[in-house]
């Protein structure tokens, strides 16, 4: 095994590399004898935030028990009765010292936002405004509300909230919160990017103003590199053991992440290097249409959605990104693509045989995965799709799992594959970042793209994660309108064009990593941002 993949190779043919082993020096924490061990901890920093950027499974749980005081760590010695004096001599002179004092005297407080919000239904009965309250401690909480937009749903029972409603509601209850640490386990599942972007703020300005030290797990790199003063990385082999790195500059690790390669550590991380394209693609010219699509509309009964579609050309082997805020109507259009439903006017009566991963998967039947997708294709076992698909998508590990045990990623996982592996003219993935780990993000966005390449495959993919879009897409489909009342999806554009009309409705630029390309949010109403706007350019160099 070469470290990422855990177990068996599911390439034929691997560079084997410097991939991570496991360190020579003592553990801060092993769970047992050859069970998960912990290397290295987070440094908590009042008045900055502090982001990690890793792969789920390697620790991060685990580092922040640590520091909330709820687990002692053995320093790799799990026979013996654990205690803070040997850690606090451990990292005496470090920038862990003071905080593990205040610890030791019980001086240090601790709120907390779980990973998965889906299961706050499970844990409270009441209403959002009843569990809410109990979390006012700074006395902030009616900004939080209307900052976060949360107000419509603050008298709604919360097992009626939709997952980005939960997303913001546990936002606002850990940030009403007067603690001296806050630890944040993702703070953009199901949220949209202006949705991202606010929490990323309300975050900002609660280190900076009231002195916080928070700690933020995200894997959206936009956000992420938006959002943290410094970074540790943590690598590993999720379920082995993880490596948190001492901290680096946010711009120094991230791009250090995305070429796979750790200076400081001397570690590869990934065979591949992510790079990005700094201007946009030049208008190619265009392979025949796979499709012409009339102007289409669909509104859900009297009175509620309604969806506008400017009718418009897909080309044959495109990748086209579609974006826009929540509510919007982006699983409708895709919906009706796919002939889940029919436009009330306008006729898609085009004969395409489409593969469609909707947003909210159901695939839970009894039966393993290996049986499910052996039934999708008969390339199931085969080199190609193996190199193609579960190598990519991590599959290997799970596939004698039921498909009713499996995780949100995992679950993700299956269904991405289970597309790709359709033999079709068009494949229509809604959100397929959701749920995925920095890590896998990296790894399917690859494997959609390669599949498109190699297969000449015409996608619409649907995200929030600008990364993921800007890796992935050719064009881009834009929608606006009034969440959850109208919908109106533009006809598809050019890169620069749909960047440009979808981020100046939202008011944000993005500048470009002088080293990498990389495209960063600007600072708003920074110089660069003001230049920008002015030129009217939000994304691309000009
Ligand atoms: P992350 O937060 O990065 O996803 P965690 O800290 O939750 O990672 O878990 C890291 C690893 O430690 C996992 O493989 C998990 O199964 C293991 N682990 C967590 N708690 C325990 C425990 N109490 N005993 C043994 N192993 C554990
Ligand atoms: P998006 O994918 O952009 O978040 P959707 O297409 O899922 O948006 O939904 C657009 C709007 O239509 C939302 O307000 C949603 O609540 C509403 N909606 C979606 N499906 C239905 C339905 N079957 N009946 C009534 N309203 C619906
Ligand atoms: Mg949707």
């Amino acid at each position: 095994t070469c470290g990422i993949c855990v177990e068996k190779c599911p390439f034929d043919a691997i560079e084997i590399i410097n991939l991570p082993t496991e360190l020579d020096e003592d553990p801060v924490h092993r769970y047992g004898e050859n069970a998960f061990a912990l290397y290295g901890l987070p440094v908590p920093d009042a008045g900055t935030v502090t982001g990690i950027l890793g792969p789920n499974g390697i620790g991060k749980s685990t580092a922040v028990h640590i520091l909330a005081d709820e687990l002692v760590p053995n320093l790799g010695n799990y026979g013996d009765e654990p205690g803070w004096e040997p850690v606090l001599d451990r990292y005496r002179g470090s920038g862990l010292q003071n905080y593990i004092e205040a610890l030791l005297d019980d001086e240090v407080t601790v709120a907390r936002k779980p990973q998965y919000v889906d299961q706050i239904p499970k844990q409270f009965d009441g209403k959002t405004n009843e569990l809410l309250a109990a979390t006012d401690e700074r006395g902030v909480l009616d900004e939080l509300v209307d900052r976060l937009g949360i107000r419509p749903v603050i008298d709604q029972p919360i097992d009626t909230l939709s997952g980005g409603e939960l997303q913001r509601v546990a936002l606002a209850a850990t940030l009403a919160r007067d603690r001296d640490f806050y630890f944040l386990d993702e703070i953009t599942p199901y949220l949209d990017i202006g949705q991202r972007v606010t929490a990323a703020r309300l975050i900002q300005e609660l280190a900076e103003t009231e002195d916080r030290a928070i700690l933020v797990v995200e894997h959206d790199l936009a956000i992420l590199d938006l959002l943290a003063d410094s970074l540790h990385i943590g690598y590993g082999r999720p379920g082995a053991f993880g490596v948190i790195t001492d901290p680096k500059s946010v711009r120094n690790g991230i791009n250090e992440y995305l070429k796979g390669y750790l200076t400081n550590e001397n570690m590869r991380i990934r065979p591949d290097a992510i790079t990005f394209e700094e201007h946009a693609p030049r208008e190619t010219t265009k392979s025949a249409p796979l499709v012409e699509y009339p102007s289409l509309e669909k509104s859900y009964g009297e009175g509620e959605f309604s969806l506008g579609v400017e009718g418009g050309t897909i080309y044959h082997s495109e990748v086209l990104g579609i974006v826009g805020p929540n509510g919007i109507g982006k699983s409708t259009l895709a919906k009706l693509f796919a002939g889940e439903l029919e436009p009330d006017t306008g006729e898609l009566d085009f004969r395409l045989d489409i593969a469609y991963k909707p947003q909210y998967i159901e695939i839970d039947q009894p039966m393993r995965v290996d049986a499910f997708l052996s039934s999708i294709t008969s390339d199931f076992g085969s080199s190609l799709w193996k190199t193609e698909i579960a190598g990519p998508l991590q599959l290997e590990r799970i596939m004698e799992q039921n498909l009713s045990d499996l995780s949100g990623g995992e679950r993700q996982r299956v269904a991405i594959a289970a597309t790709l592996s359709e033999d079709a003219d068009l494949y229509v993935l809604d959100e397929p970042s959701a749920h995925l780990d920095v890590e896998q993000r990296v790894r399917a966005t690859t494997a959609i793209r390669r599949y498109a390449e190699n297969h000449d495959a015409t996608v619409m993919v649907i995200d929030h994660d600008i990364y993921m879009i800007d890796l992935l897409a050719d064009r881009l489909m834009v929608f606006d309108g009034e969440p959850a009342v109208e919908g109106h999806a533009e006809t598809p554009q050019e890169m620069r064009e749909g960047m440009n009309d979808f981020l100046s409705d939202l008011d944000i630029t993005f500048r470009r990593d002088e080293r990498t390309g990389r495209p960063r949010i600007n600072k708003p109403d920074s110089q660069l941002d003001r230049k920008q706007k002015k030129a009217g350019e939000y994304y691309y160099a000009p």
